[in-house]
């Protein structure tokens, strides 16, 4: 059979990660990538892959069989998710989790009376942490799940705190509490406070003559980002944020501890690590086009999540194959 055709629309961290993770898919060919900027100012890895402006999309409607949406979730998907999925089977990474169920419906519109299949929400999470979650509560229907995030870049966090006046550089990591973490793989299932789960640990690149003590007030104190948390601010030189804070690491693990029968404890956890978070959440994203694929083949049209998609559907081998070499 011939190889599923692929198209890229936004190059930003997670374009690039896409990029990559399509290399090493021989089951797949990247089409090319799509841009709202000038197609020459986007320098994509491979030279060989031609750079378009989003315009042109609507002539690659026959020639790409999965458009992977790699926008930004506040300002790029809400309009861009909708639009494309009316013209192309999509997969995105959509993680505004108290937005996706309307995000979802306006997708759905748009993609089911078109043919189209569209996978919401791909990722680690929402996305693979999503699943384990629901096996966590389906399998062990008496017990608690619990989210830990990092210790990891969160892009939010490190944003607001450059927005603060006399900031000129920051970023900012989430570390889940070590004595937290091992509490709840104790089985015990305790009732953790958001203060007593996650520390958030600032770097800040100061602008010439702002006051330390001020900028530091104004972090501990935000509201939503920080006022919850104990959080450590550490002031640093901007050639040390470049050479040890660029990468983009993050991770996390879901854990659900539940008792069954006879009240024995049983625990789940699923861990994840990583050196980029761009790069993994791309890859997550490639399988599930892969899947968007099979699943419009088959006729099953409309918005879809990770609950959705079985899990078969991910791989390039057969049913047959996996039976008998993953079962
Ligand atoms: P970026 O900011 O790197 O890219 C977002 C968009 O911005 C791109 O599609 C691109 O669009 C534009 N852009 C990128 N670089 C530039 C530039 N130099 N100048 C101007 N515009 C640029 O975001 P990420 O790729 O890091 O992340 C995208 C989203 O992925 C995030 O908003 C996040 O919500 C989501 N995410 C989800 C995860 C999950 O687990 N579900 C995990 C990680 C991220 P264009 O080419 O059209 O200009």
């Amino acid at each position: 059979s011939r190889k599923i055709r692929i198209g890229i629309a936004g190059y930003g961290n997670l374009g690039r990660g896409v990029e990559y993770a399509i290399a090493e898919c021989s089951d797949m060919d990247l089409i090319g990538v799509f841009t709202r900027r000038n197609p020459s100012d986007v320098k994509v890895v491979n030279e060989d892959i031609p750079v378009y402006a989003f315009d042109e999309l609507k002539d690659f409607q026959n020639k790409i069989d999965v458009l992977i949406l790699c926008g930004g979730s506040k300002n790029d998907l809400p309009i861009q998710g909708p639009a494309l999925s009316s013209m192309f089977n999509t997969v995105d990474s959509y993680d505004t989790h108290a937005k996706i169920p309307s995000y979802f419906e306006a997708v759905d519109a748009s993609a089911k009376p078109n043919g189209k299949t569209a996978i919401i929400s791909v990722g680690w999470d929402p996305g693979l942490f999503s699943i384990n979650r629901l096996f966590g509560e389906t399998v062990l229907p008496n017990g608690e799940t619990y989210t830990f995030w990092g210790k990891g870049l969160s892009q939010g966090h490190s944003d607001a705190v450059r927005r603060i006046d006399g900031v000129k550089g920051a970023v900012q990591y989430t570390i889940p509490v070590p004595d937290a973490v091992d509490r709840v793989r104790s089985g015990s299932q305790p009732e953790l406070t958001t203060r007593e789960k996650h520390t958030r640990d600032c770097y800040v690149v100061l602008e010439e003559g702002a006051d330390s003590k001020a900028v530091e007030h104004a972090i501990v104190t935000m509201p939503d980002y920080f006022v919850d948390y104990d959080t450590k601010v550490s002031f640093i030189s901007e050639e040390e944020l470049k050479n040890t804070h660029s990468a983009m690491p993050h991770g996390g693990f879901v854990i659900r501890s539940g008792k069954t029968g006879e009240g024995n404890a049983q625990v789940i956890e699923y861990s994840l690590t990583l050196e980029s978070n761009p790069e993994f959440t791309s890859s997550v994203l490639v399988a599930y086009a892969r899947a968007a694929y099979k699943m419009n083949e088959k006729g099953d049209v409309g918005a879809k999540t990770v609950f959705d998609v079985a899990p078969g559907l991910l791989s390039p081998k057969t049913a047959a194959e996996l039976r008998k070499e993953l079962l």
